[in-house]
């Protein structure tokens, strides 16, 4: 059988990136996270000082994703992608119009040949609207505190489950409203609570949620 795009949408620290990942090793998809390519801008943004959105635009043009890394400009700045300060104004950058429509076009042309799996919060609304699979990933925020905290202190980053709850609230709040694609499950997506599932159970429903969908769907 032909190879799925799989959309992966959802609200902050549900496990998108890691299921995502799963999915994409148990199947040989290609794997896109569409959260880092925003978080390489933005690191861009603020550690050069482009406050401007053309500008901004342009400096699309030179991110580079590889299968786990980002490049903006040759630099590797996946090391710097989830750092509080680009976490805070990350929101800010991805509701601007024109990055979006730039970023769009990419990771379009990206899922063109499909067997691909994106993870973000516009890809069944707006980037793949006839992708073959959409989900829409998601527990309690204090859930999914607790996970991003567990993740960002392995990292070494002095964090508190209360300080990253807080975090992921307003941002879900900016990105569920901003006007261009925000945060939204998109009508024929399958909901997925994965609150009581470990990211491996996560993968394996998204696959039962594939055959169902596929019956010839081989994974
Ligand atoms: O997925 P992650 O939490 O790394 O995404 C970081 C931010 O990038 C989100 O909070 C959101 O503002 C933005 N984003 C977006 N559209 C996407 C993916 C991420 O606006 N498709």
């Amino acid at each position: 059988m032909r190879k799925l795009s799989i959309a992966i949408d959802g609200p902050a620290g549900a496990g998108k990136s890691s299921v995502s990942k799963i999915l994409a090793a148990r199947l040989g998809y290609a794997y896109l996270d569409t959260g880092a390519m925003y978080r390489a801008v933005t690191y861009e943004v603020l550690s050069k000082g482009i406050f401007d959105e053309i500008e901004i635009v342009l400096m699309i043009n030179k991110i580079d994703k590889d299968a786990m890394l980002v490049f903006v400009d040759g630099e590797d700045v996946t090391p710097f992608l989830r750092t509080a300060d680009v976490s805070a104004h990350v929101s800010w950058v991805s509701a601007m119009a024109g990055v979006r429509r730039a970023m769009v076009k990419i990771q379009r042309k990206q899922a063109e040949k499909g067997g691909i799996v994106l993870d973000g919060r516009d890809i069944g609304t707006t980037v793949l609207p006839n992708a073959d699979v959409k989900i829409f990933l998601t527990a309690s925020a204090h859930t999914r505190a607790i996970r991003r905290c567990m993740e960002l202190a392995a990292a070494g980053q002095d964090v508190t489950p209360e300080g990253i709850e807080e975090d992921i609230e307003k941002r879900d709040y900016q990105d569920s409203h901003r006007a261009v694609s925000p945060l939204r499950q998109a009508d024929d997506a399958v909901l997925l609570d994965n609150g009581d599932l470990t990211l491996e159970e996560t993968a394996d429903a998204i696959i039962s949620i594939c055959r169902e969908k596929f019956p010839g769907f081989d994974a």
